[in-house]
Order: structure tokens, then C-alpha cells, then sequence
């Protein structure tokens, strides 16, 4: 990783003065000052400040159960962002792993390793999405196999993969995904003349909302590692 990150992650100091630190040698990298901040370093080198180790922290991954009416950006916008529910330092470095819309409640994950955000989102990985969803009007019994082989979105020129759905009863269903294009849920309904009215995400791979609306968690080493 590039060295100012590597500072920023092993310390408190901001990007603006971990630059600092760097471009005035302060910052020893197996032995010798290194100035320019963009240099790719690694875990295992000897980095130092002042001539004490800097360790990199451990990335964080959190779960969390998003309120209606937040946003998944981190700064507020129109709507409040959903970090308000976070109370934890440098949140500028976290990111949401699949973002859901305003209306959409439910389990979000968020961490600060990309890496592990792209295996969780990327459809090759095959990591499912269940979504309980309330809808307009009931659902005709051949959606399930509508969905089962892949329908086409408004727009769009391939079918989407396959996606199980579940009937709960007339107007409230179970939608397990492995692919998470924009809206696709309300998209996927849209197509087959019905519509969205409630939508929350229950399940992403093996890891399972269990906190209340507004509240988060750290994921055990277990969850993070069953969804890459
Ligand atoms: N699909 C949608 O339509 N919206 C979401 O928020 C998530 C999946």
C-alpha cells in the first residue's frame, strides 16, 4: 500500500499530516528516510517514526441495520448518511460494501478493505443477497420461474442470473440475488408489472441481521472470512 496510507493506518495522524511527516524524512522505512508518499510499501517492512515501530492497524468490517430514510454515502446529502449511527474513529476511511437505497432498510456491511468489498459485491464470487420484499399487488406464481431463469431489466441487454425467489404469501416474498445492480430488486419486480413497496436486506452470504434498526457490530473473523 502506498506509504502516507500505511501512516495513516498505523497512527492518528490525518492524510494531510501524515504527507507531512513523510516529506520531512520523518517517516524510516528499513532504514532510510523516505520522502514522497506515494512509495508502495508492505506490511513486513520496518517502518518507523521517531524511532518507534508503526504498526498497521487491522482493517475493520461492521455490520450494520440501516434506518429508512439514510443514505449510503458518507457525508449527509438531502438525507442524513447512515455513518451517523457509527460511533467509531477515522469513518472517512470506511466505505458500504453494496449500497441500498434511501427507502431500503436493513443489513449493510461496511469496512476499509477494498479487497474484501470487491469479493462480497463481484457476481463471479456468487455471494448472495436475501431481501425480504413487500409488494403492491400479489405474485403471480410464474415469477418464480421468471427469476429462477433470468429476466431482462428495462435497459439493459442481458438477462439477470438466476435468483431464487421465495412466496411468504400473496404480497411479501424472500428475493435471494447474487448480483446487485442499480435497483435491481425494484427493477426485477417493475419487469414482471408489479412493485416495490417495502424492501430490507436480511442476508448477505452466510452473515444474518441481528441488531436493531440504527444499531452495528463487528463482524467475528469467522463472518468476514465466509464471504470471500
Ligand atoms: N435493489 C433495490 O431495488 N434497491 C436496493 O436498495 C437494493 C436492491
Amino acid at each position: 500500500m502506498r506509504l502516507d496510507k500505511f501512516v495513516c493506518k498505523s497512527t492518528e495522524f490525518t492524510k494531510h499530516e501524515a504527507v507531512r511527516l513523510i516529506q520531512a524524512g520523518e517517516i524510516i522505512v528499513n532504514g532510510k528516510a523516505i520522502t514522497n508518499e506515494s512509495a508502495q510499501v508492505h506490511e513486513n517492512n520496518k517502518i518507523t517514526l521517531h524511532g518507534e515501530a508503526l504498526k498497521s492497524r487491522a482493517f475493520r468490517y461492521i455490520l450494520l441495520h440501516k434506518p429508512a430514510n439514510t443514505i449510503c454515502s458518507n457525508i449527509d446529502e438531502h438525507y442524513p448518511s447512515l455513518f451517523n449511527c457509527l460511533d467509531v474513529e477515522k469513518q472517512a476511511e470506511l466505505h458500504v460494501v453494496g449500497r441500498l437505497d434511501v427507502d431500503t432498510t436493513g443489513l449493510v456491511l461496511i469496512t476499509d478493505d477494498g479487497r474484501w468489498s470487491f469479493g462480497v459485491t463481484n457476481p463471479a464470487g456468487h455471494c448472495s443477497k436475501v431481501y425480504r420484499v413487500g409488494l403492491s399487488r400479489p405474485v403471480a406464481e410464474e415469477v418464480v420461474s421468471l427469476f429462477a431463469e433470468g429476466i431482462r431489466l428495462q435497459g439493459e441487454a442481458q438477462l439477470t442470473l438466476p435468483a431464487q425467489l421465495e412466496v411468504i404469501n400473496s404480497k411479501e416474498v424472500l428475493l435471494t440475488l447474487t448480483q446487485g445492480k442499480f435497483h435491481q430488486v425494484k427493477r426485477m419486480f417493475a419487469a414482471v408489472g408489479n412493485r416495490v413497496v417495502s424492501l430490507k436486506r436480511e442476508k448477505i452470504g452466510n452473515i444474518s441481521l441481528d441488531v436493531a434498526v440504527g444499531e452495528w457490530r463487528y463482524l467475528t473473523d469467522a463472518e468476514v472470512i465466509s464471504v470471500n
